[in-house]
């Protein structure tokens, strides 16, 4: 029997600037510094798109939304996402649930965790519950620890219908 539900995982970096709006979880998170991207540089749901993208073998985000058109320029990431659900269900694909890593010094990312999957279930169409959100710093270490960045990772489950 074929199987039929795939695994895909997702990793991405955006550098942190003063003054630009932090995007992240499809919210705006209240700081100093922001992400620097071509799009609105939302770090976490760019590495679940690309899970998804993943999962279902169907290239990466910057294959299907390149960061030299300028339709994408500052585009909300939750569009992006919309239009990554509706190539996966195109092609069957069901979601069965998301696990993600957010990497960030500061500022604590744990307060907006909620809001955080309650924008993104109601973009994906899917229950909160599947979609898990976690965070951590690095200790200080390396460039997330010295505020120069902001990483995150995440890994899905797909079901094919
Ligand atoms: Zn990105």
């Amino acid at each position: 029997m074929k199987i039929k539900i795939r695994t895909g995982f997702g990793y991405d970096v955006h550098q942190l600037q003063e003054g630009l709006d932090f995007w992240l979880g499809g919210i705006k998170i209240p700081h100093t510094h922001g992400a620097l991207g071509h799009s609105d540089a939302d770090v976490l749901i760019h590495v679940i798109c690309d899970a998804l993208l993943g999962a279902a073998n169907m290239r990466d985000i910057g294959f299907h939304f390149s960061d030299k058109d300028p339709q994408y320029k500052g585009i909300d990431s939750k569009i992006l996402l919309k239009e990554v659900m509706h190539l996966l269900s195109r092609e069957g694909y069901e979601i069965g649930n998301i696990d993600s890593t957010i990497c960030l010094q500061e500022p604590k990312v744990n307060p907006h965790i909620p809001d955080m999957k309650a924008c993104l279930a109601k973009v994906m169409g899917i229950p909160e519950h599947d979609i898990s959100i976690k965070a951590t710093t690095t200790e200080h270490l390396g460039f997330v620890g010295k505020k120069e960045g902001v990483a995150a990772f995440a890994t899905v489950l797909i079901v094919k219908q």
